[in-house]
């Protein structure tokens, strides 16, 4: 039997969750069709050929299949109906499936491959409010870096940024 799908956003990296809950609230014509994946679904779309990898972003929590509402859900990866979404998600440093390698239009995943501990500095700055995890490889310039000084002052005096 078919592991079902899970479609809530709840087990996705909190960094992530954040940057997909944007993605979605700038486009209303689409929804998470979904989100993490256990490894027994996994296996499941690998045996069925959904999928060709043993490990995907959708098992760390860093990926999304997006549909659109209404029909049809799931256009072509090349389809135009696409483009809005992938240049939004381009902007938020999520990478599109089409873009990546030529097929899953529909998959949209985070864009950089931080290290197990970057992640967590960075789910625990965007849940705190200190950073909204732009941009997560840029040099940090000194007014930005005055701004997560006084995020970081009002965390540690109200216990929120
Ligand atoms: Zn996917």
């Amino acid at each position: 039997m078919e592991p079902k799908a899970d479609r809530s956003l709840e087990k996705l990296r909190p960094w992530f969750r954040q940057r997909v809950e944007q993605l979605l609230a700038t486009h209303p014509e689409v929804a998470v069709h979904e989100a993490w994946r256990s490894e027994e679904r996994q296996a499941y779309l690998r045996k069925t050929g959904a999928s060709k990898i043993e490990r995907s972003k959708h098992q760390d929590g860093l990926a999304v299949d997006i549909h659109f509402k209404e029909a049809p859900h799931f256009p072509k990866s090349s389809d135009l109906r696409w483009d809005p979404v992938r240049r939004t998600a381009h902007h938020l440093g999520i990478d599109n499936g089409w873009d990546l390698w030529r097929w899953d239009g529909n998959h949209f995943q985070c864009a950089y491959n931080l290290k197990e501990w970057e992640y967590d500095f960075m789910d625990w700055a965007v849940e705190n409010g200190i950073t909204n995890g732009d941009d997560p490889k840029s040099p940090i310039t000194l007014p930005r870096l005055m701004g997560l000084f006084k995020k970081f002052t009002n965390y540690i005096k109200n216990g929120k940024a």
